[in-house]
C-alpha cells in the first residue's frame, strides 16, 4: 500500500514542501510507492510581500498571484477544498466538501490570518494592508491623503515582523514625494516596551525613526478604536486622535485549528527542533500556523519547509531523521522608497541590521520576482 503525504494549505510553506519532496522522491512517486496529495482553499497563490508595494502603488495585482497548479509539481494532486476537521488520533482529514482524506504523513501548513473585528472599532475605523482588499482601499485612501496625523498602530502577535517598520519609513517618502509631509505627523505604536519585538531592531530602529521626525508611542495595546471621534485607545488608557489610522491588525491562525481543537488561537504546539506538532511523529507544522516563539514570515516558512523535505524524504525512503531546524529566518526591511537593510538570525545568533543602502532595496526588488523560483522549490 502506498504512503500517504497529506499537506494541508497551499501557500508559501505548503508549496515549497510539496514541490521540494517531489524531487527527492521521485522513484518513490513514479513506483507508486508515495502518493503526494495537498488541499488548499484557493487555486491562486498570492505573493503576500507584495501587498506592501502594492499600497504605494509600486506592484501590480496581476504580479502578486500565479495559479497554484501552474507553481505545483505535476505529481502532486491538489485540490481546492478546504479542511474542515483535523482527526490526528484517527489519522483523517475531512473537508468543507464532505470528502475524507487519510495520511501516514501530515504537514499542517494553513497559515495565519488578520482579525481586525477582535478590536472594538477596528474594522470600521482603520486602515491596513495585510490582506488585498484592505490594501486597495489603503492605496485610495494614500492617494487622497492631504496631509494630517498618521498613526501606525501595531498589534500583536502579526505575521512579518518588520513589515510595520517597512511601511513606516516608506511612508515617510512616500508623504515627503507627494508634498504633504510638512503638514504631517507619523506616530507608530507598538505594545511593548520598545519599537519592535526583536531588541536589536528595536535599537537600530531608534535613530532611524528620530531622524525621520516619527514620534512613537510603546506599551500600547489597542483596547478600541472610535471610527466616528477618529481616535484610538489603548488598554493603558491613552486615546491619539488620528487623520488616517493603519493598523497591523492581530492575528489567529485558521479556523480549522481552533476548529479540531489543536491549539488556542489557532497556533498548534509544535517542537521548535523537529517541526513536529507536540505529542504526534507523523504530524509536521510549518510556517505561520507554529506556535514557535520566533518570527512569522514567509522565510521562516521556507527554511522550516526545507527541514521538513529532508526529514519526510528521509523517512520515506530510509526511516530516519535527517536534521532539525536551527531558527532560521532572513528578513528584508525596507528603509524607504529606495534604501533598505536585513536581518538574518537563528535561535542561537540575534539579528543586527546594518545601514541602509540601496543595494539591498534592489536585492528586496529582485527577490519579489524571484519568489515563483522559491515556491517551486529552485531557490
Ligand atoms: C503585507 C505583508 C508583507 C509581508 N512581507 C514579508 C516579507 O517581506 N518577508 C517575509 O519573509 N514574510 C513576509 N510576509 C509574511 C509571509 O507572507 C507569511 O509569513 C507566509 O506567507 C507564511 O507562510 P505559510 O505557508 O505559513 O502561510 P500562507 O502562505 O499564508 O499559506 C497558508 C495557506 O493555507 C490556506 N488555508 C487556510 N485554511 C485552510 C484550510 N482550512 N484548508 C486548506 N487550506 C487552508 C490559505 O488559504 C493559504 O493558502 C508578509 C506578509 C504580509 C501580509
Amino acid at each position: 500500500m502506498a504512503k500517504q503525504v497529506l499537506i494541508i494549505g497551499s501557500g508559501v510553506a505548503g508549496t515549497i514542501i510539496a514541490n521540494g519532496l517531489c524531487r527527492q522522491i521521485k522513484n518513490e512517486l513514479a513506483s507508486g510507492a508515495v502518493t503526494v496529495t495537498m488541499i488548499g482553499a484557493t487555486d491562486k497563490h498570492m505573493y503576500q510581500p507584495g501587498l506592501l508595494y502594492l499600497t504605494f502603488g509600486k506592484m501590480r495585482e496581476s504580479e502578486m498571484y500565479r495559479d497554484q497548479r501552474s507553481i505545483l509539481d505535476k505529481r502532486v494532486a491538489f485540490f481546492v477544498d478546504p479542511a474542515k476537521n483535523i482527526d490526528v488520533e484517527a489519522k483523517k482529514v475531512t473537508t468543507e466538501s464532505g470528502r475524507t482524506y487519510g495520511y501516514d504523513y501530515l504537514v499542517i501548513a494553513t497559515g495565519s490570518r488578520i482579525r481586525p473585528d477582535m478590536i472594538p472599532g477596528m474594522s470600521e475605523g482603520a486602515h491596513w494592508f495585510y490582506d488585498l482588499e484592505g490594501a486597495r482601499k489603503l492605496r485610495d485612501a494614500l492617494n487622497d491623503f492631504q496631509g494630517g496625523k498618521v498613526i501606525i498602530n501595531v498589534n500583536a502577535p502579526h505575521k512579518c515582523p518588520v513589515a510595520p517598520v517597512e511601511i513606516t519609513l516608506m511612508l515617510r517618502e512616500f508623504l515627503t514625494a507627494k508634498g504633504v509631509m510638512d503638514k504631517s505627523e507619523i506616530t507608530y505604536t507598538y505594545p511593548i516596551g520598545r519599537l519592535h519585538g526583536l531588541e536589536p531592531v528595536a535599537h537600530w530602529a531608534v535613530p532611524e525613526f528620530q531622524k525621520h521626525g516619527i514620534k512613537s508611542e510603546t506599551f500600547f495595546n489597542t483596547k478600541s478604536v472610535d471610527a466616528a471621534a477618529k481616535t484610538i485607545t489603548s488598554e493603558e488608557g491613552v486615546t491619539l486622535p488620528y487623520d488616517l489610522l493603519i493598523t497591523i491588525p492581530p492575528h489567529t491562525g485558521a479556523q480549522v485549528i481552533t476548529d479540531s481543537k489543536l491549539g488556542a488561537g489557532g497556533w498548534v504546539p509544535t517542537n521548535k527542533l523537529t517541526l513536529l506538532r507536540e505529542g504526534s511523529d507523523n504530524v509536521f507544522i510549518v510556517g505561520d500556523t507554529t506556535n514557535i516563539p520566533i518570527s512569522k514570515a514567509g522565510s521562516t516558512a521556507h527554511f522550516e519547509a526545507d527541514t521538513v523535505v529532508d526529514n519526510l524524504s528521509s523517512l520515506l525512503k530510509e526511516q530516519r531523521w535527517s536534521r532539525n531546524y536551527d531558527g532560521k529566518v532572513y528578513c528584508f526591511i525596507e528603509t524607504g522608497m529606495t534604501t533598505g537593510t536585513y536581518i538574518m538570525f537563528n535561535y542561537t545568533t540575534p539579528p543586527n541590521p546594518g545601514p541602509p543602502s540601496h543595494m539591498v532595496h534592489w536585492l528586496k526588488l529582485g527577490y519579489n520576482r524571484l519568489y515563483w523560483l522559491s515556491a517551486r522549490g529552485l531557490l
